[in-house]
């Protein structure tokens, strides 16, 4: 697999706004690049300083280290833009220059039964998606792709917690195909209900998900039923410029109408170790990435549910309607 940083498209943004001093950010894989890129910046006489911290998505730009550091730009790699910031920020979206054809042959036989066919890509494989369609129909097999809604910048474009565009479309094709990697397909999975098929270009291999989705929403109604029987719920909101999944004074308000004691907590990251002193506190809803209790439930020592869930723990929403809605 060979990376594309898109170097001519950056130093000719570079050129054209001309910051004397700036933070990049560069996505967790990428962050071993960082010595490629600092000679670019620095023939360019641009003070170049690497940001140290986790880069998630494209919800956590790094606008306030930015701002604490004084820079005039941002450079954001590996993701596209999520939302509108008042913080300029350049983005270099990252290309795969992978030559996708053995793994699109390899989904063929996932794709027997099916003729329509949702797709949607990661962000890396987004100068691919015409080579893409036109294996499809050389394949008499009819592409359509997810819609370009909520946070996604373009049409197929997949984001893990964005899929109303796959759900836009869910009644007009036969499954989806997902290119990119398992958080994404697995995002997909609790979002629709049509078999999943998942191109896994990290590990080579082509696999339907479908399976997967009984299992998770049985564990997501598990963590429900718990969060139920809490007395004193933490609510907790992370300060990244994206991630705002739900309305914090809303909650407090209908888990005080159930006769629970919920308090807001507030975080840079929300980490396992971080909800351990709150020792008294039974079960959390977190509005920060919803991945984070859905994946990563496991590690918290105490519940943890997403906005959605606690809708559905709280009898706002029945869990049929949620699934309707699409539980990510
Ligand atoms: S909120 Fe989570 S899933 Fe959504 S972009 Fe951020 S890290 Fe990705």
């Amino acid at each position: 697999m060979t990376l594309n940083f898109e170097t001519d498209y950056l130093v000719k943004e570079l050129k054209k706004r001309k910051p004397k001093k700036i933070l990049v950010q560069l996505a967790e894989g990428i962050k071993q690049n960082a010595t490629e890129f600092a000679p670019i910046f620095e023939k360019l006489g641009i003070e170049a300083i690497f940001s140290g911290e986790t880069e998630w998505g494209a919800c956590a730009p790094a606008i306030q280290e930015a701002e604490a550091l004084g820079v005039d730009l941002l450079v954001h790699f590996g993701h596209a833009p999520f939302f509108d910031a008042k913080f300029p920020i350049l983005y270099i979206e990252v290309r795969d220059e992978l030559d996708l054809t053995p793994l699109l042959k390899k989904s063929l036989p996932f794709l027997k039964k099916y003729k329509k066919i949702g797709f949607s890509y990661s962000i890396q494989h987004r100068h691919d998606i015409e080579k893409v369609k036109d294996f499809y129909k050389k394949n008499k097999k009819q592409i359509m792709l997810s819609k370009k809604l909520g946070h996604v910048a373009y049409e197929g474009h997949i984001v893990g917690c964005q899929y109303a565009g796959l759900k836009s479309i869910e009644n007009e094709v036969d499954c989806f195909v997902i290119l990119g990697n398992q958080f994404h397909g697995m995002g997909a999975v609790l979002s629709v209900d049509k078999p999943v098929i998942l191109i896994d270009v990290y590990n080579d291999k082509v696999m339907d998900l479908s399976g997967l989705r009984d299992k998770i929403l049985k564990q997501r109604m598990a963590s429900i039923e718990k969060f139920k029987k809490s007395k004193n719920v933490g609510i907790i909101v992370e300060i990244k410029p994206g991630q705002k999944f739900g309305s914090p004074k809303y909650l407090v308000d209908r888990i005080k109408e159930q006769g629970k004691n919920p308090i807001l907590i507030t975080m840079n990251e929300l980490t396992p170790d971080k909800i351990l002193n709150f020792y008294n506190i039974d079960a959390f809803v977190e509005l920060a990435c919803p991945r984070i209790a859905i994946d990563d439930f496991a590690k918290y020592p105490r519940t943890i549910i997403t906005f959605k869930e606690a809708l559905v723990a709280l009898g706002i929403k029945s869990w049929k309607e949620m699934l309707r809605i699409g539980l990510v």
